[in-house]
């Protein structure tokens, strides 16, 4: 006899649990005109239930201490649920799906994130489909990691960016297949190995002590200086092309001199799609040698946030070196 599914669905804020009210304003979540605006959700054959943030918050103001609450919240609900749907603003949901990912180790049920472009109470909304579809693919299980759904994909969270600010597919991942697309079916296509079987571990620390540093040409060696005599432990350096940085003998120096204090600095690309290879061309063999540790083709949040992940640990230095260049999570190739 197959038992009912059981859902936790978590509002965190965001357009989607914005509702039109009487005098035309946009007013918050509240679980009853959920379901009064999607009729659909009391058609499932699955045990829902909600919680909110209290202040529901736009996802511009999220943070590692909001990241750690969430993991958990989802951490005290795990034995309850077999599944949670986060519901949080596009903004910076990517961010928000990699730090979950790297939070929870040996998670084994689905935690999906999404969210929508337009307003559920909106007759055009996007929001309807991308709620009822992220709840569907949760109780079936079979993505037992952080993912974000929206417009018809299921994508891996720490593989995720947002690519547009106005169209309804707002979200891909460049460097990684989606998991499922829906159709007229909900298509799964990876073959993944989900090691399951560990109980959940849900980490309780993450550094902000991280810096992002965005190459391009012309930057001012006195900033780039700046930043790194900062008291930041981990840099992430967005270089050009498959990982190349300027020559010039002044900014080397500030790298070197920067990794010879202590610092970390990990290099990712800025192009969407492709990887980091240190050594392919003279203008990244250089940082190779000065002891830049390749990001390969992690994505920026997937980068800043495993940084901050792993400052947060008790690791020696090799350790966290090695770990920033293994996959942790399938956020790297
Ligand atoms: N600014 C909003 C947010 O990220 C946009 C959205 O809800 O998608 O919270």
């Amino acid at each position: 006899m197959s038992q009912k599914k059981s859902i936790l669905l978590i509002y965190t804020g965001g357009t989607i649990g914005m509702f039109k009210g009487d005098d035309n304003s946009l007013k918050p979540f509240d679980f009853e005109k959920l379901t009064a605006e999607i009729p659909e959700l009391n058609k499932f054959d699955i045990d829902l239930n909600a919680i909110a943030f209290k202040k529901p918050i736009d996802s511009s103001n999220m943070n590692p201490k909001t990241w750690l609450y969430l993991a958990n919240l989802i951490g005290n609900h795990y034995q309850s649920y077999d599944g949670f749907v986060i519901l949080h603003g596009s903004d910076t949901m990517a961010y928000t799906a990699s730090a979950l990912s790297f939070l929870l180790e040996d998670l084994c049920k689905p935690i999906i994130l999404t969210g929508s472009q337009l307003p559920i109470g909106i007759r055009r909304t996007d929001a309807k489909e991308n709620l009822i579809t992220a709840i569907e693919i949760a109780a079936t299980g079979n993505t037992p990691e952080v993912c974000v759904y929206f417009e018809y994909k299921l994508l891996r969270g720490n593989r995720t960016v947002k690519i547009n600010a106005e169209h309804f597919e707002a979200f891909d991942s460049p460097n990684f297949p989606p998991l499922a697309e829906a159709g007229v079916q909900i298509k799964y296509h990876q073959k993944v190995n989900y090691k399951i079987g560990n109980p959940l571990k849900v980490h309780e620390n993450m550094s902000s002590s991280v810096a992002l540093l965005k190459l391009f040409p012309g930057i001012s060696l006195e900033i780039v200086k700046s930043l790194f005599n900062s008291n930041c432990k981990g840099f992430v350096l967005e270089t050009f092309g498959s990982g190349n940085a300027s020559t010039n003998y002044e900014f080397l120096s500030a790298i070197e001199s920067a990794i010879n204090n202590g610092k970390i600095i990990l290099n990712i690309s800025q192009c969407l799609a492709g990887a980091v290879s240190q050594g392919l061309y003279e203008t990244s063999s250089q940082l190779e040698k000065l002891g830049v540790i390749s990001g390969k083709d992690m994505t920026t949040e997937a980068a800043l946030t495993k940084m901050m992940f792993l400052l947060g640990q008790d690791l020696t230095v090799k350790e966290l070196k090695r770990k920033l260049t293994n996959s942790l999570r399938g956020e790297l190739t």
